[in-house]
């Protein structure tokens, strides 16, 4: 039996501590150029229906978690369209190819999500396109270290707020005309909302705002048949980290800190996403599922 998502192992075991290369990659990173390649799920994922005909929106789909949720909605029978920024062109089209080759339509939405008019632009043009909504995720993000408050510009709070939480709301608050009774928002936040390190002072800040906004919009919209819920993962290996999401030297043992003791792969955390998209979880909203190797969460 070919190996999935659905396979008995140890979870210790399943995947092997990443071996990070001393290669510092500009932001973005991409999948493209991330040494070892991310596990998406391309192999392993296997999809039941659980999704069939439904449409969605993920931004930063290009790759890293963003990535693994597009394969998986399309293998259960959605059509997906993806954000990503223009330099991210290679793990657009090879998320492309995922898609349409578990036959369903794949639309691509290259952009910068700190744009304002972009996030209403692009949500109006992936209802055109997939003819209608029923699944959104606020998934992209930025993450940047900076050891010191005083060294943390001016322009990069500013930056990281603006794409992962003033993009999340300005992309929700578009695409909630076209939400029918039934469709579900899933937000990326992070374990950094609740253990927030001294290096992600920024960016820790915006993933306690993404878990406030969810909370709050799930109870907002709850009446409506609308669900909003999120998903926090734990260290996992992605184009973001390298790219100056965390220093080289504490890259090296990335992940290690975790129960479980060792990072986790894009495709551990597809199936939360699945299960929060589809109507299994009709009774789940402001929830937070926690992907984080065993880190502790609220
Ligand atoms: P990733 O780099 O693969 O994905 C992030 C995506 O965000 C990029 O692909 C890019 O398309 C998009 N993005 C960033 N800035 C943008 C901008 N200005 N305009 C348009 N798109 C932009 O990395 P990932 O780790 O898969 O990140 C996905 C989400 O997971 C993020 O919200 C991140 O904060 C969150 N997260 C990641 C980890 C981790 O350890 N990797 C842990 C907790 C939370
Ligand atoms: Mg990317």
């Amino acid at each position: 039996m070919t190996r999935s998502q659905y396979t008995f192992e140890n979870p210790v075991t399943r995947y092997p501590q990443v071996e990070a290369p001393e290669k510092h990659v500009p932001e973005p990173g991409t999948d493209t150029d991330l040494e070892p390649h991310a596990d998406h799920g391309e192999e392993t994922y296997r999809g039941s229906a659980r999704l069939l005909n439904r449409k969605a929106l993920i931004t930063g789909g290009d790759s890293g978690i963003g990535a693994a949720v597009a394969i998986a909605f399309a293998r259960e029978g959605a059509d997906v369209a993806i954000t990503y920024l223009p330099d991210e062109e290679d793990d657009a089209q090879h998320v492309r190819t995922q898609i349409e080759t578990a036959g369903r339509k794949a639309v691509l939405l290259p952009g910068d999500l700190t744009d304002r008019d972009f996030c209403t632009q692009l949500v109006n043009k992936a209802v055109r396109e997939l003819g209608g909504l029923d699944i959104l995720v606020n998934n992209a993000g930025k993450q940047l270290f900076c050891e010191s408050i005083e060294d943390l510009p001016d322009e990069q709070f500013e930056q990281t707020l603006n794409t992962n939480v003033l993009a999340m709301f300005r992309i929700t608050k578009a695409a909630i005309p076209y939400l029918e009774p039934g469709s579900t928002i899933i937000n990326t936040t992070s374990v950094q909302a609740y253990q927030p390190s001294p290096l992600l002072l920024d960016y820790a800040t915006t993933k306690a705002a993404i878990n406030a906004f969810t909370k709050a919009l799930a109870s907002q919209l709850a009446s409506r048949g609308i669900r909003v819920n999120a998903v926090a993962p734990g260290p996992i290996w992605t184009p973001l980290q390298p790219s100056g999401g965390q220093p080289h030297e504490k890259l090296a043992h990335f992940g290690t800190q975790t129960p479980i003791g060792r990072s986790g792969q894009p495709a551990e955390l597809a199936p939360a996403y699945v299960f929060l998209a589809s109507a299994e979880s009709s009774y789940v909203l402001g929830a937070t599922i926690a992907v984080t190797g065993g880190m502790p969460t609220p």
